[in-house]
């Protein structure tokens, strides 16, 4: 059996039930049960009531837990979950292996009252991935009462991260950031790390060949309170996924791609790789995840009327699901104004000197709406319309 990542990527087909990057609870638990009755599994309720189920696959001796979206605003971790479920329910020969080889317990949607309102806590509040002592919140109760029910030799962790985060060095989104958490404040190396590391290290290894310079590794601080971290020093190899913005793909239908790809290329080195943490020196060689995008930058603004002010305008989108709508939107603000010379975009525009002017004629402020007038130019919503009446 051979892995050849490009081969894979043209004939890998995502889940096609759903294309969106906004996920409705009740959409993916019909889905479940509809074509996986059979592989689920009730682990319990959120704070609110709604359903979280455990989806198996596999007859190994060998135990895998992944679990997504314990933020609720990140949808890329339970799209590519049911995208490698769809991949190891069809008879292809990694699939095979893989099952063989591994019972997969895949935790869907941790935290199905967060991603139903679009927002990264619980309901009540909490940041479930920063409630691992204390497992406050129910939904943490439930992770932890399927962590200890088996012994598991591997986790994912899967997480989104912004848009602005890119790959330090280079003028590259990060679209993908993997982590092997520290077990301590000294980040010490430890044997659990090295397994985890020397799996990344495959995954970089593939992944770049498919979108080269756009990953990195996110920081290993050392996180008291947050699950990867406990589990790695509880002896389980963690391995954080973050999945990133690739170039006009708000909707991040090509980041899922690949963090697929990412997930079934970790699937299949702990497969056929006897020592896990073979390699686990190229970990360190990846480069570090940096904040260094906002969504749009305005170049050469003139700010000011009376004197000659020039600067840039930094713009964020913040993403808002409204009541009844079935896809997140994106609404853009001024996020800063300045020299942003050391800052990248996904869109730059250079001004040329134009004059900015808000409605009513406001003064520029950070947070508000990025709808302005640039001397003859409008700009809505951040965007630069090309044509108007
Ligand atoms: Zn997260």
């Amino acid at each position: 059996m051979t892995f050849n990542i490009l081969e894979l990527d043209k004939t890998f087909e995502l889940e096609s039930n759903f294309n969106c990057r906004y996920l409705s609870p009740t959409k993916l638990h019909h889905f479940l049960i509809e074509y996986y009755d059979k592989h689920i599994d009730k682990i319990g309720c959120s704070e609110l009531g709604k359903p979280i189920y455990k989806l198996t696959l596999g007859n190994g001796s060998k135990n895998i837990l992944l679990w997504s979206q314990m933020h609720g605003n990140e949808t890329t971790g339970t799209l590519s979950c049911l995208d490698v479920i769809k991949f190891l329910a069809e008879d292809s020969a990694i699939s095979k292996k893989i099952l063989e080889a591994f019972t997969l317990d895949f935790i869907l949607m941790l935290n199905p009252d967060g991603a139903e309102i679009w927002t990264r806590r619980n309901i009540l509040g909490i940041d479930i991935n920063r409630d691992f002592l204390t497992s406050s919140s129910i939904e943490m109760q439930l992770l932890k009462k399927v962590a200890s029910s088996k012994k598991y030799d591997l986790a994912f962790n899967l997480h989104d991260q912004r848009t602005i985060f890119g790959v330090t060095g280079k003028k590259e989104p990060a679209t993908l950031a993997f982590l092997s958490p520290s077990e301590s404040e000294n980040r010490e190396i430890t044997e659990t790390r090295k397994k985890s590391m020397g799996l990344i290290a495959d995954i970089y290894k593939e992944i770049s060949q498919v979108i080269p310079n756009k990953i990195s590794r996110f920081t290993d601080e050392f996180y008291p309170r947050s699950v990867g971290d406990n589990f790695q020093k509880l002896g389980i190899p963690t391995i954080l996924f973050e999945g990133g913005h690739y170039p006009k793909d708000y909707f991040r239908q090509n980041t899922r791609r690949y963090f697929s790809l990412a997930l079934i290329t970790a699937l299949y080195y702990a497969t056929v790789k006897n020592n896990w943490e073979e390699n686990y020196e190229v970990y360190e060689t990846i480069p570090k995840n940096s904040t260094s995008f906002y969504d749009i930058i305005y170049r050469n603004v003139q700010l000011s009327s009376i004197n000659d002010t020039k600067a840039d305008l930094g713009i964020q989108y913040s993403e808002e699901i409204r009541k009844g709508d079935t896809e997140i939107i994106f609404v853009a603000k001024i996020e800063d104004i300045g020299d942003l010379s050391l800052m990248h975009a996904h869109k730059e525009i250079d001004a040329e000197g134009r004059y900015l002017s808000l409605p009513d004629g406001k003064l520029p402020k950070i947070g508000i709406l990025a709808d302005f007038k640039l001397d003859e130019w409008i700009i809505s919503n951040g965007k630069k319309l090309e044509h108007w009446v």
